[in-house]
């Protein structure tokens, strides 16, 4: 029995995790970033769901990939203009406050992208707010952090609880610089980890985890699972779920 324990536990530190990419928003009635797009990742268990953090003009903050959605710029625009356009399953635009208390009742991790801003500034703003309501909401343990702005990435692993999971996304900084900042691992396009396959050796041996994004096709799940990435991020986690679930 104990051997048989030991044995899942390593085969659990060593499998792939699945997280959805804007939530699992390719099935009926989703949406990108939408709340059901981040219930739907939640009901077909995937590890965490992504979703991508801007700010208002008046510094509310909203879920929403694109800077300019439906003509509107956010940053231009107040937080009741913009929760008021609709996103392409009927919803209105959500706030952050609204997607962490839906994801109070889940259990995926929210996987959050802040974009980058205009300023440093409002960059920094906007990671006090955001760690603040996750600390009140009591989702800490629950949640990632990520970003292309390497301000933010260094604000967010300043800011959130030790131990808070903080990935850089631009893939232009090496494994070694990303763990002198305290990240926890490389959170990079694939096409970055196909021009450096040693890093997947390298960012373990530091300690590190690996997530690859947006990761589609079947042949490069299978490729990724093979060298070890830690997390594949992707707009297809039922194709990933059954790939993991085949091996
Ligand atoms: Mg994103």
């Amino acid at each position: 029995m104990a051997g048989l324990l030991a044995c899942s536990c390593y085969l659990s530190a060593q499998s792939t995790q699945v997280i959805a990419h804007r939530g699992f928003w390719k099935t009926n009635g989703s949406a990108q970033n939408s709340l059901s797009a981040f219930y739907k990742a939640d009901s077909i268990h995937c590890y965490g769901s992504e979703f991508d953090v801007l700010m208002t003009k008046d510094k509310k903050l909203v879920v929403n990939h694109d800077s300019r959605f439906k003509g509107v710029s956010i940053k231009e625009a107040s937080v009741d203009q913009c929760t008021s356009l609709k996103l392409s399953n009927g919803e209105n635009m959500p706030t952050l406050r609204q997607y962490l208390k839906l994801g109070k009742k889940l259990e995926t991790k929210l996987i959050l992208e802040l974009k980058p801003l205009s300023t440093s500034t409002d960059e920094s703003l906007a990671v006090e707010k955001i760690v603040s309501m996750i600390k009140k909401m009591n989702l800490e343990k629950r949640t990632e952090y990520i970003s292309f702005s390497k301000h933010a990435v260094q604000e967010f692993i300043r800011l959130s609880p030790q131990d808070t999971p903080v990935y850089y996304l631009k893939g232009d900084v090496d494994p070694v610089e990303l763990k002198s900042w305290g990240c926890a691992g490389a959170d990079y396009h694939l096409s970055v980890f196909k021009q450096n396959p040693h890093w997947f050796d390298l960012i373990h041996r530091l300690g590190m985890k690996i997530n690859v994004w947006t990761v589609n096709d079947e042949k490069d799940m299978k490729w990724l699972i093979e060298q070890g990435a830690d997390f594949i991020t992707t707009n297809e986690p039922v194709l990933l779920q059954k790939i993991l679930e085949e091996k």
